[in-house]
């Protein structure tokens, strides 16, 4: 456990006297086939150092070459936050020395980045209900390679402090990056950690629509550091930064600004100036803690790199791939709610349960949309829940719930007999159809038997019948449910109604 000293100044008061400035830098690993500048495979969770060569692992005489598709990827991605895409680019050096990075100095973009000058405009929920618009603005979008993997043995902590050796792991290093900066984002006030974590949410939706990286938080295959700083209130300046590093969930976004806020007001108020420096974030405490003051770039001794030609995407392709892009996802999510007609709180569930794609697929195969929500939402989320399983793992398709639909509407089952048809389909018994048949699950539509169900119902229950004689149309529950218990469920429950009804008016 990791706590504090930090002195912490209440959330309402720290917006009492400051103004807190954001800043985000997203870096998201792209799930190319090789690598940035080789032919390595990226597969994850190979055996250590077999995906290795000699340009990765920095060998003497070994040439990098770009990867073009990593190119794409990059170009993509500035397009979609609507950035200038450079007509001329180049790699640079940056240097400095880590183990786990074979080559002592990292191959990324310096003042010529790949993508600048761009925005996303952020949706951000106030509370009261209303939905605010936050533009981020986006300074640049560049690319870069990612380092290898250090374990730390024998510590308690797992860091390299205590340890008695540590092994490194280069299959990671030279997977293609790109980082995503934001410009300052000022003005957002008491909403400053819910825009943090919405923006870093939006970007990770349009980076799956984009279909670049598999966009995995808590895999680190999306990794944002999160900057910021405080400034008296009203003053318009920008105060010293701090960088809190690699925070990996969306919750996690928002409460590291919520505690550098409180943190960054403590030492203000102290008089004393905050340092410029990188934190480490702790999940199970909800805290930050000092990492190492923070580097000026100088300090890198940036120079282009010499092995690599310039990168200059020619305008026809950039076009190319501006005609490639996806429909934003917040305006596809906005379209969908409105042609399906659902509220804000049926949308909003529908895609905190990850299910919007697999509503769209439900709905193209010929379900409604309230249908297809009702049962990827109940039935199917309920399953996924108790047997741990992602949504779409669940061995059931869109096309199914849509057929077991189709099988409701057309009256061969009803909503409860579907349920075992769903039983059915996780056990891998067939189609729909096919399982109704083998289940023996259709409604009795066989009007004698009905009729002759409901005679045995009225015969037993003459109180009741005689209720209904007299116009009291509720006790008829009563009947349909007896009914209901001979034919073992089997009936369409409607029609059991309405026989009740013509017997006994
Ligand atoms: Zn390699």
């Amino acid at each position: 456990m990791t706590t504090t000293t930090d002195t912490l100044v209440p959330f309402d008061e720290v917006l009492e006297r400051y103004d807190p400035a954001l800043g985000l830098e997203v870096h998201v690993e792209l799930n190319t086939a090789t690598k940035m500048f080789c032919g390595c495979p990226t597969e994850f969770g190979a055996e250590p150092n077999t995906q290795v060569c000699p340009t990765c692992l920095g060998l003497p005489g070994a040439m990098p070459v770009v990867n073009g598709k990593a190119v794409e990827a990059a170009i993509r991605i500035g397009l979609a936050l609507n950035c200038d895409i450079a007509e001329w680019c180049r790699f640079a050096r940056k240097n400095y020395f880590y183990p786990d990075m074979p080559k002592n100095f990292q191959t990324s973009q310096y003042d010529e980045p790949i993508c600048f000058d761009g925005f996303m405009d952020v949706p951000v929920e106030t509370g009261d209900g209303e939905t605010q618009v936050f533009r981020v603005g986006i300074e640049r979008a560049h690319m870069e390679e990612d380092t290898g993997k250090s374990t730390h043995v024998g510590g308690a902590t797992g860091r390299i402090h205590g340890a008695d050796y540590s092994l490194v792991d280069y299959n990671r290093a030279g997977i293609p990056l790109i980082e995503i900066v934001t410009r300052p984002i000022t003005g957002a006030g008491e909403m400053a950690p819910a825009v943090a974590r919405a923006y870093v949410a939006q970007l990770r939706d349009l980076i799956v629509a984009l279909g670049v990286s598999d966009a995995r938080m808590e895999q680190g295959s999306i990794r944002a550091d999160v900057n910021l700083s405080l400034a008296p209130k009203g003053s318009g300046v920008l105060g010293t930064r701090t960088e809190t590093k690699n925070v990996n969930s969306l919750r996690s976004v928002e409460r590291a600004v919520r505690y550098e806020m409180s943190r960054h007001a403590g030492v203000l108020d102290g008089g004393e100036r905050v340092l410029q420096e990188t934190r480490h974030w702790h999940e199970d405490t909800g805290v930050t803690t000092s990492g190492r003051e923070k580097s000026d770039a100088e300090d890198y001794r940036y120079f282009p790199e010499p092995d690599l030609v310039p990168v200059a995407p020619s305008r026809e392709w950039v076009e190319e791939l501006r005609a490639t892009l996806p429909e934003n996802p917040t305006q596809k999510r906005a379209r969908l709610q409105q042609e399906w007609g659902f509220s804000d709180l049926e949308m909003r569930d529908t895609v905190g349960a990850g299910a919007l794609d697999l509503v769209v697929q439900t709905v193209e195969a010929g379900a409604s949309p309230q249908t297809a929500r009702k049962w990827w939402l109940g039935e199917l989320a309920r399953r996924a829940n108790d047997t741990e399983t992602a949504i779409d793992a669940l061995g059931v398709t869109p096309a199914d719930v849509a057929a077991v639909q189709a099988l409701v509407d057309e009256g061969t089952i009803n909503d409860k007999l579907a349920r075992k048809v769903f039983e059915g389909l996780y056990a891998g018994e067939g189609t729909p159809a096919e399982i109704v048949e083998k289940r023996g699950l259709a409604v009795v539509s066989d009007e004698g038997a009905l009729s002759a169900a409901v005679d045995n119902a009225i015969a037993a229950n003459p109180a009741v019948a005689d209720k209904i004689r007299d116009g009291k149309v509720a006790a008829a529950g009563a009947l349909i449910g007896a009914v209901m218990k001979e034919m073992r469920g089997q009936a369409d429950a409607g029609r059991v109604r309405e026989l009740i009804l013509e017997k006994l008016s």
